[in-house]
């Protein structure tokens, strides 16, 4: 049996990014509004320094301090400052009436708050000594003419978004999405709104596998179930590995079943079947599927082929952990890792499982962790109810009060 590690060594070692001369085009310019979610294929360099001037970061007063090394000083109010209007240089032995986000003055070096003055009659009794710079933003202080800001690989969150409006970025250079073609295998399968005949489920997968997809910013095609019979299997291969990147799959990849992807994936380009050593999980399969050959001249030559577990908690814990980071490096992200956390296990668990086990768990209010009940692959409930995954290595048991990792959702459905 594999490990989780090496598992995920040998997946990150074998995704080509999308932006490696292979895969043809890969880039695209969008306009900033439209980038979210996508991945920076060209970094930003802002040509500004921001804030762009110095601003004052209360409502009150703009001073020189050596006016006020006295101590508390009455002062004729100059001129009047709002934000976005250009001031004149402050008059010695004078204070402007100032706003928060306007330019402080030239010749002023402190913003008195106006909680600490008296107005009246066009004079200012300032009450306060204040330091130089005080209340005053520096130009630049956030960001300097010619930094990068946003360097290549990064995941445009609406925060980097933002960021890159603010030095006046309106267009961002992404990396196309990634292309995944995605299928489910199973006679038993049946959509939700037709009737559930004896001995069929619905095809939940679906619904997780393409709401994950679509969270990674991935264009997806949904093939939908395709029945257990190698013709079908090995045509819809066929025509998903022409247009796609990486075919994803659900099902049929356990030992031992009579199933149809292992000899369709074998007739149309190859696979590798992989016992990993995880729970819930286990069965993996990872290959490429030819393309044909006029398809599309700049591509590669093969689509990626990713089969995960049919079992509903695998196939989500196994996307978590195996296919996110390979889309990611598809897509160029530099971080493909989800940051874990170490907390404490409110719950012990005496018996220790010879696998890599990740335990459906959520955090209490007091800061620990609570653990799902029903820990079985085929129980959906737990993926809804918890709130991350305890990463517990093989052979461990757990103790109340003993630290773990817990690698939480928000790491990972995203
Ligand atoms: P398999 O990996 O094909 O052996 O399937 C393992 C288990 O997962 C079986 O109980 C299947 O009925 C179930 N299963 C397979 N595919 C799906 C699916 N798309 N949605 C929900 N359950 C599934
Ligand atoms: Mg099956």
């Amino acid at each position: 049996m594999l490990s989780t590690a090496d598992a995920l060594a040998t997946l990150l070692a074998a995704a080509r990014p999308l932006t490696d001369a292979a895969h043809g085009s890969a880039t695209e310019t969008l306009s900033t509004f439209d980038a979210l979610n996508r991945v920076l294929a060209a970094e930003v360099v802002s040509p500004l320094d921001v804030p762009p001037m110095h601003t004052s970061a209360m409502d009150g007063y703009a001073v020189r301090v050596a006016d006020l090394a006295q101590g508390s000083r009455r002062l004729p109010v100059s001129q009047r400052v709002p934000a976005g209007h250009a001031p004149q240089p402050l008059a010695a032995g004078t204070a402007a009436r100032i706003f928060t986000g306007a330019t402080v003055p030239p010749g002023a070096d402190a913003v008195v708050m106006q909680e600490q003055t008296e107005a009246a009659d066009g004079e200012v009794t300032i009450l306060h000594a204040p330091k130089a710079g005080e209340w005053i933003t520096a130009q630049g202080a956030d960001i300097k003419n010619g930094a990068v800001i946003l360097p290549v690989g990064t995941r445009l969150t609406p925060a980097a978004l933002g960021l890159a409006a603010s030095v006046g970025c309106a267009t961002l250079t992404v990396v196309r999405r990634v292309k995944v073609a995605v299928f489910f295998t199973g006679d038993e399968l049946t959509m939700p709104g037709e009737p559930l005949k004896p001995g069929a489920i619905y095809n939940s997968n679906r619904f997780t596998l393409t709401g994950l997809l679509r969270n990674l910013g991935c264009e997806v095609t949904d093939y939908g179930i395709v029945p257990d019979r190698l013709d079908v299997t090995r045509a819809t291969l066929r025509e998903a590995a022409a247009k796609h990147d990486l075919i994803l799959t659900s099902g049929g990849v356990s030992v031992g079943e009579e199933d149809h992807v292992r000899p369709a994936v074998e007739a149309e380009g190859h696979i590798n079947m992989w016992q990993i050593a995880m729970k819930p999980g286990k069965p993996l399969a990872f290959g490429a599927v030819r393309r044909p050959q006029d398809a599309n001249q700049a591509a590669a030559d093969e689509a990626f082929f990713i089969g995960l577990p049919g079992n509903p908690v695998s196939s989500f814990v196994t996307f978590l952990l195996f296919v996110r980071p390979f889309l990611l490096r598809l897509s160029g992200a530099t971080h493909v890792s989800p940051r874990a956390l170490s907390l404490r296990a409110d719950f012990s668990q005496a018996k220790a499982d010879r696998r890599n086990e990740f335990l459906r768990a959520r955090v209490n209010p007091a800061g620990g962790l609570d653990l799902f009940a029903n820990q079985s692959s085929a129980v959906l409930t737990s993926t809804v109810w918890g709130d991350g995954l305890i990463d517990n290595p093989p052979n461990h048991a757990i103790s109340a009060g003993e630290t773990v990792r817990f690698i939480p959702f928000t790491e990972l459905l995203y």
